[in-house]
């Protein structure tokens, strides 16, 4: 192990984790503006390929130079790393933390290679700030992030956090002034770069696997919602139903469906416009989703008709919930770019006898139909 070549395992594992961070910056063009990060984590294995050039031309450029510059780049990439977590898990994020925090370490350094020579100093500055960032990376996904693919970007951090600890930590009380890290010939030394290739190599999958899971359930959630108002769609809804129904063929469960239609809503769309007319709808189902329960879904039915699904309900229960549904809309006082509007609603409760959910629907919509021919704002029961 100890004979392996470092710079060059160094210089191939850059160069792949830099194909992989030229990749995930491709994806964010085809990907939907509100991923973030992407380019931050593409960029940061960039800097890591840079700063190993650098570090190759040890022997040509003076000592500090390289030194300055190639930990600098390595500082840069592990702090745009962290960036790009943040930026994906929607957490703030600041720059001049971290900025001050490489201009110190960079300051350090330059004096324990010119003022007093020492490469043990040298290591711990730069090893601990290092794992400054990457404890912090470690405390991010610890706190935000979710899923398999966080956990694996995790589990890579705090492995790194510890590998520099020990590095930094044990070189200072081991190792002579005038050490050099690549010659030095320790297995930690060789632990501490394959671990280096290794994090970035696993955040850079873990990124790929989070995009993807994320653009995954963007997908899922345009397929199951409506746009306007943000409730579960038609398929969505009547597939809660659905299941509800079957619970009540299981285990007797009854449950109540509510089938909510708008008021003259035509005349608010011809009176104030269609925008206005959308507000008003947006309002009230806002509305529709304060005057029920948690344990009740709500969803978007067709246009201006919403179908509430009120689980372990019997009749009584629906009743008093529909009323208070209608009486909480016709309450809403009108806004001036917001039209007020009443419903009118049609409710039935599962009979023993219902052999699908569909038997169940229709009776509300007949009892919506007899509520909006009694003069609409009310209440019909089937
Ligand atoms: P009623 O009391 O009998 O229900 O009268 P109504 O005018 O509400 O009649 P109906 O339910 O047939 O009218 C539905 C209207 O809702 C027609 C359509 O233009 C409007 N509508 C449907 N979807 C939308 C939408 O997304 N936005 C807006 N602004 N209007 C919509
Ligand atoms: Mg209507
Ligand atoms: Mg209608």
């Amino acid at each position: 192990m100890t004979s392996l070549d470092l710079r060059s395992f160094n210089f191939l594992a850059a160069l792949q984790c830099a194909v992989m961070g030229a990749v995930l910056m491709g994806m964010q063009r085809n990907y939907p503006a509100n991923i973030r990060g992407l380019r931050l984590w593409g960029l940061a294995p960039l800097l890591a390929l840079a700063s190993t050039f650098f570090y190759a031309l040890v022997g040509s450029l003076p000592p500090t130079l390289v030194g300055l510059v190639g930990n600098g780049l390595l500082m840069a990439s592990t702090v745009t790393l962290l960036a790009g977590t943040c930026r994906f898990l929607e957490r703030p994020w600041h720059w001049w933390p971290w900025a001050t925090l490489l201009v110190g370490c960079e300051t350090a350094l330059l004096l324990f290679f010119e003022v007093w020579p020492d490469y043990r100093p040298r290591m711990l500055v730069f090893g601990l700030g290092m794992a400054t960032i990457c404890a912090v990376h470690t405390r991010v996904l610890a706190h935000h992030g979710r899923g398999f693919a966080s956990r694996l970007m995790l589990m890579a951090m705090a492995w790194q956090t510890l590998v520099l600890t020990a590095r930094a930590t044990s070189t200072y009380w081991l190792d002579t002034a005038d050490s050099q890290r690549f010659d030095a010939g320790s297995i930690l030394h060789t632990v501490y770069v394959a671990t280096f290739s290794f994090t970035i190599l696993m955040v850079l999958v873990g990124a790929q696997l989070m995009v993807s899971d994320r653009v995954r359930q963007e997908f899922e959630h345009l397929a199951t919602h409506d746009e306007l108002t943000r409730l579960p769609n038609r398929r969505a809804i009547l597939n809660r139903v659905e299941q509800e129904h079957e619970r009540f063929r299981r285990h007797g469960q009854a449950y109540a469906l509510l089938l909510l239609d708008l008021d003259h809503f035509k005349r608010i769309n011809d009176t104030h416009g269609h925008p206005a007319g959308d507000r008003t709808l947006l309002k009230t189902a806002t509305t529709v989703q304060q005057g029920l329960r948690r344990v009740d879904q709500v969803g978007r039915y067709g246009g201006e008709e919403f179908l509430a699904l009120l689980p372990a309900t019997d009749l009584d229960a629906a009743r008093t919930l529909a009323e208070r549904v209608r009486a909480l809309v016709a309450s809403q006082a009108p806004e001036p770019d917001t039209p007020g509007c009443t419903v009118s609603i049609g409710l039935a409760v599962v009979q023993p006898g219902d052999r699908h959910w569909n038997e169940v629907l229709v009776r509300a919509d007949t009892a919506l139909y007899e509520a909006k021919a009694a003069g609409r704002n009310r209440v019909g029961v089937a």
